[in-house]
């Protein structure tokens, strides 16, 4: 390290680091589910195969070999998409501390943690049907249209 004082030495790998995170994320992006290169509110981060591994910050540091073999297990998230990766590992794994108030985004469709699955329940005259679970929320939503058009005829 050419810097003697400790402070400059200190922003020195702090750019360097930073440098070879950048040139990494440029080289391997963008991110593999909605295609973003990211921007200052919705960065592209390391996402581990393996939801438990935690990657820290201190990876870009590592030397090359260690690095490469960690970083390989890794694919490119915006943020974004991390999230919403992270809330589904936890809904799977009952996780409550990271589920949260999950709410789909269909209507009619709420997530059951204790089945792992999704279900579908329309509300007609201050009763609600219970129209079945589904592994996708995709089902899960057709059942609630289905069932609204039965239901509902006249609405579009
Ligand atoms: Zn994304």
């Amino acid at each position: 390290m050419p810097y003697k004082d400790p402070e400059k030495r200190r922003a020195y790998q702090r750019e360097w680091v930073a440098k070879r995170r950048t040139e990494w994320f440029d080289a391997n992006g963008p991110c593999v589910d909605c295609g973003t290169w990211g921007n200052t509110k919705n960065k592209l981060e390391l996402d581990h195969e393996d939801p438990s591994t935690k990657i820290a910050h201190t990876i870009w540091s590592w030397a090359k070999e260690r690095r490469e073999k960690e970083l390989k297990k890794c694919v490119i998230r915006c943020h974004s998409c991390h999230m919403n990766k992270t809330i589904q590992y936890g809904r799977v794994n009952k996780r409550r501390r990271i589920l949260g108030h999950y709410t789909s985004q269909y209507v009619g469709v709420s997530w059951d943690s204790a089945a792992g699955k999704y279900r579908a329940y329309i509300y007609k005259d201050g009763k609600q049907y219970y129209l079945g679970k589904f592994n996708l929320e995709k089902e899960a939503a057709m059942a609630y249209q289905k069932a609204k058009e039965m239901l509902y005829p006249k609405e579009e």
